[in-house]
């Protein structure tokens, strides 16, 4: 009989590691005691290790602490056939995005989790999230992983994890993946979408990570009304190189003298500028509209259907990794690891 997959149970923190303590108070709960507090765990036929980082709530979470957690999984990578990440629901998608890219031969599940309640409050939706991702993270079909990427768990939907956005504070089905099905959706049985599971290379022992990200980088969501001055001066901030503008609709802005030239004047600094839209589904493509046209002609890159997680810490990335500004534009222009629909396929 085949071996039980080891999955690695990283604990960085957020809502799920919470319990009440005999006074009532909301106190962080200890992980490594976590077959007393959940026992069916054992049920699971997986063997599972515990790492806890100091807990954070992950409002709090910066690109060092994605360093910490990628070499943590690297430093580990051998020993394990899977990794399960714990993590707060505030930016788990700016978390799952940012390994996306960093992992970079990645071909073993790393899962993202959390939960909206925490795990000491009876109605619980952690207990779930957490008992399937774990399974989800030791699932192998003819030997090899299931889910070779990085991806997130959450009220029964597993998801490319630099698909993903937080849509809801409230709800229980907190993140959504507008432009990319589910990889696998649960009820009774897991059900997989293996048609759109990314297919990796060889499993190896060794995986090579990214440990350098940019600190050069900028979100700008426009709104009517968004005056020169200010953009002009976002613009001219120094160590600025990459933007990600959120644009409106399928990619349009304003198409004003001033704009252009405050856009175009940055661009030939050498800073990207890349358009995301502010539609939570859907696609920029400026060819459509006149007012697209004008940001293509400046050199402004089409993000298509990305999210402003997965563009932000694309940009981090390749920004970080001291390429020449034309494999930069070359490595925007493609996706790496499939974090957004290209041309032809769409
Ligand atoms: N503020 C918490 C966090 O992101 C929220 C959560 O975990 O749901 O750490």
């Amino acid at each position: 009989m085949d071996k039980k997959p080891k999955i690695l149970l990283i604990y960085t923190g957020g809502t799920i590691g919470m319990r009440r303590d005999a006074g009532g108070t909301l106190v962080p709960f200890d992980f490594s005691a976590m077959y007393e507090e959940i026992p069916s765990l054992r049920r699971l036929e997986v063997d599972i290790e515990v790492l806890t980082m100091t807990p954070i709530d992950s409002s709090n979470v910066t690109p060092d602490r994605w360093v910490e957690l990628a070499e943590i999984i690297r430093d580990n990578y051998a020993c394990f056939d899977g990794f399960v990440v714990l993590h707060g629901t505030d930016t788990m998608s700016y978390t799952a995005a940012a390994l996306s890219f960093m992992l970079e031969n990645l071909a073993k599940p790393v899962i993202l989790t959390g939960s909206q309640i925490p795990m000491g409050i009876l109605r619980t939706d952690g207990r779930e999230n957490l008992i399937t991702a774990l399974e989800i993270a030791g699932a192998r079909r003819d030997g090899r992983p299931v889910i070779p990427e990085v991806a997130l768990y959450f009220q029964n939907r597993l998801f490319r994890g630099n698909r993903t956005t937080k849509q809801s504070a409230e709800e229980l089905s907190a993140f959504s993946s507008y432009n990319y099905p589910p990889l696998a959706e649960v009820g009774v049985n897991i059900a997989y979408n293996y048609a759109a599971i990314s297919k990796p290379a060889e499993v190896s022992d060794n995986l090579r990570i990214a440990t350098s990200l940019s600190e050069g980088v900028v979100v700008v969501k426009l709104f009517p009304g968004i005056s020169e001055s200010i953009l002009r001066a976002i613009l001219s901030v120094e160590g600025l190189k990459g933007v990600v503008l959120e644009t409106f609709g399928s990619g349009n802005a304003p198409s004003g003298e001033w704009f252009m030239r405050v856009l175009g004047e940055a661009i030939e600094r050498g800073i990207i500028v890349i358009n995301v839209t502010q539609c939570a589904g859907g696609s920029v493509s400026m060819q459509l509209y006149e007012t697209g046209v004008g940001l293509q002609s400046l050199g402004v890159v089409s993000g298509r259907d990305m999210t402003t997680e997965a563009a932000v810490t694309k940009l981090m990335y390749l920004l970080g990794g001291n390429r020449p500004l034309e494999e930069c534009y070359r490595l925007l222009e493609k996706p790496i690891k499939g974090e957004f629909t290209p041309e032809d396929v769409a």
